[in-house]
């Protein structure tokens, strides 16, 4: 029996693929990960305006270029994004989303990102692009153990768990 249907009726979203990562350092203080502060368009007022002042703090990610691999997507959107270069330690896991366009005929979009944890090898955080300044307003080195209460987004508060569970059974890490 043949499948009649329209293939493009088959999955009516939008698909996304971007990779991003979990950046840790040690310092005296204990691990410390890399976050970005995005820049947002402020449409709102009054109470809503409000609200979208408070911080929102995410992990460094992006599209996956036609021919990279996710892993490398995440080291480049990570330098891009934080100005840090940063080395794979290992993939902490996949998260899924939808959300609507904000802009065009405001589609619905299904998102897969990668995550994967990564260690600091060199450079200073938010040193950054003024491209890049266009889409993050800052980047800081926040405490690991406090990134699953301050990120914004549930999939990337677990993200950072798993990357806190992959230090403490990898001590040698
Ligand atoms: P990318 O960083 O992959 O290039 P982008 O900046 O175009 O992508 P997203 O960061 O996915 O797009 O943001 C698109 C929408 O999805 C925004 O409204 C944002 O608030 C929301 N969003 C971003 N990350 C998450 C998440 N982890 N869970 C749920 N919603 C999210």
């Amino acid at each position: 029996m043949t499948n009649s249907r329209d293939p493009d009726n088959l999955w009516p979203m939008a698909r996304e693929i971007s990779a991003g990562g979990v950046v840790v350092r040690h310092t005296a203080d204990g691990w410390t990960m890399a976050a970005i502060e995005p820049q947002r368009e402020s449409a709102a007022s009054g109470a809503a305006k409000k609200r979208s002042q408070k911080v929102l703090l995410a992990l460094p990610k992006g599209l996956v270029d036609p021919g990279e691999k996710p892993e490398q997507t995440a080291i480049r959107e990570v330098r891009e994004e934080t100005g840090i270069v940063a080395v794979p330690v290992a993939k902490l896991g996949d998260i899924k989303y939808v959300y609507v366009r904000s802009w065009g005929d405001r589609q619905r979009v299904f998102k897969i990102v990668s995550f994967y944890l990564l260690r600091y090898q060199s450079g200073r955080i938010d040193d950054i692009s003024s491209e890049m300044r266009i889409e993050v307003k800052r980047a800081v080195w926040i405490a690991l153990d406090e990134a699953p209460r301050k990120l914004a987004y549930r999939g990337e508060r677990d993200m950072a768990r798993r990357a806190q569970e992959y230090l403490e059974s990898h001590p040698e890490a």
